[in-house]
Formats: structure tokens, C-alpha cells, sequence
């Protein structure tokens, strides 16, 4: 049994992960995806609300499972029987930050990091330039999966509602 991890923040998850996602589900005979838990990083969506988009967009894949991790990589692997950790490079300015982290966790734990070049549709995509171009109004319609575009855009319209509740009066 091939068990591979994709680890990530996926707030939220885009096209550009489940591409990685699925070409990895097609590799290997069981991935899963492994939502961090940041508790020092602010983040648009709760850990239970970014698995739950992940589920609901990698359902059609058999060998995907959704969990969440904290800590070290290497020990989640060690404790779920995963030797390989798969990543996607976007551009050479991801390659020089995964490159010192696959090399620190080969020399922890032994694990192995593969890298996937990005489908050159989303190579330009990360969660939060999405976050920031829907933020201002954008249409990010196409670089995330349709339900993810309904809860980005409820979300957002919620948080400036509240922003604007928060504001004082002008004048
Ligand atoms: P981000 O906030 O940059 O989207 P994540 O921590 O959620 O980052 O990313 C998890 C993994 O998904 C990383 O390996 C990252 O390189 C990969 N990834 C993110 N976006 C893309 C993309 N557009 N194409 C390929 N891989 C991607």
C-alpha cells in the first residue's frame, strides 16, 4: 500500500491543490490531505470548515481522505505509515523554501518529498492572493471549485459587514 500525504493550510483549497491532488490520487493508492493547524496564523476559514470543502471537492476520488495535523509533518507521517510527502512548485520562488524543508524532513525522519510542476493554469494561484483579489471584488470564478466560490464569497460579504458594523460614523 502506497500512502502519500498532501499536506497544506488550503484556506480554502483551490484549483491549482486539487490538481496536485488528484494527480497524486492517480499515483499512488491512497492520499491524504492534511489540513494544518495554525494556531498562530489567522485564517479566513476554521480547520472543520477547510476539511469540509476539501471533502466535498475530493469526493469523487475513491483513495482521498481528509484529516488535519499539527506539529511536525514527519511525525504525522511516521504515526499514519506515510513515507512520502507530495508538494506542488508553482515557480522557481516556492523551490528554494521546499527545498530546505524536504531536505530537513529526509534528514528527521527519512521521509521523502516529491515535487509535481503546477498545471500552467494555475501556476499564478495561491489561497491568498484568492482571498485577497475576492476580498476587493474580484471574479475568481474558475480558480476555485464552485462550492468553494459560494463560501469565499458569503464569508467575505459577512467579514464586511462586520467591518463596516465596527466603523465609526463618518463626519
Ligand atoms: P497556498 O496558501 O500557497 O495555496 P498551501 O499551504 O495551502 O499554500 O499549499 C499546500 C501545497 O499546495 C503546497 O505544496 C503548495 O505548493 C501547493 N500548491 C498551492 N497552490 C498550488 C498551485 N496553484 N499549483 C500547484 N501546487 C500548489
Amino acid at each position: 500500500m502506497r500512502r502519500v500525504v498532501c499536506p497544506g493550510s488550503f484556506d480554502p483549497v483551490t484549483n491549482g491543490h486539487l490538481d496536485i491532488i488528484g494527480r497524486a490520487a492517480r499515483l499512488y493508492d491512497e492520499v491524504v490531505v492534511a489540513v494544518l493547524i495554525n494556531i498562530s496564523k489567522q485564517t479566513l476559514f476554521t480547520t472543520d470548515e477547510r476539511m469540509e470543502m476539501l471533502r466535498e471537492v475530493t469526493k469523487g476520488y475513491q483513495n482521498v481522505t481528509v484529516t488535519r495535523f499539527h506539529g511536525l509533518i514527519v511525525d504525522f507521517c511516521r504515526a499514519n505509515d506515510i513515507s512520502v510527502i507530495v508538494k506542488g512548485l508553482r515557480a522557481v520562488s516556492d523551490f528554494e523554501y521546499e527545498q530546505m524543508m524536504s531536505q530537513m524532513n529526509y534528514r528527521l525522519a527519512g521521509i521523502e518529498t516529491l515535487f509535481m510542476t503546477t498545471n500552467p493554469l494555475y501556476a499564478f494561484l495561491r489561497s491568498s492572493l484568492v482571498k485577497e483579489v475576492a476580498g476587493y471584488g474580484g471574479d475568481v470564478g474558475g480558480l476555485v471549485p464552485e462550492p468553494v466560490l459560494t463560501r469565499l464569497q458569503e464569508r467575505l460579504s459577512s467579514r464586511r459587514r462586520e467591518q463596516q458594523a465596527g466603523q465609526p460614523e463618518p463626519g
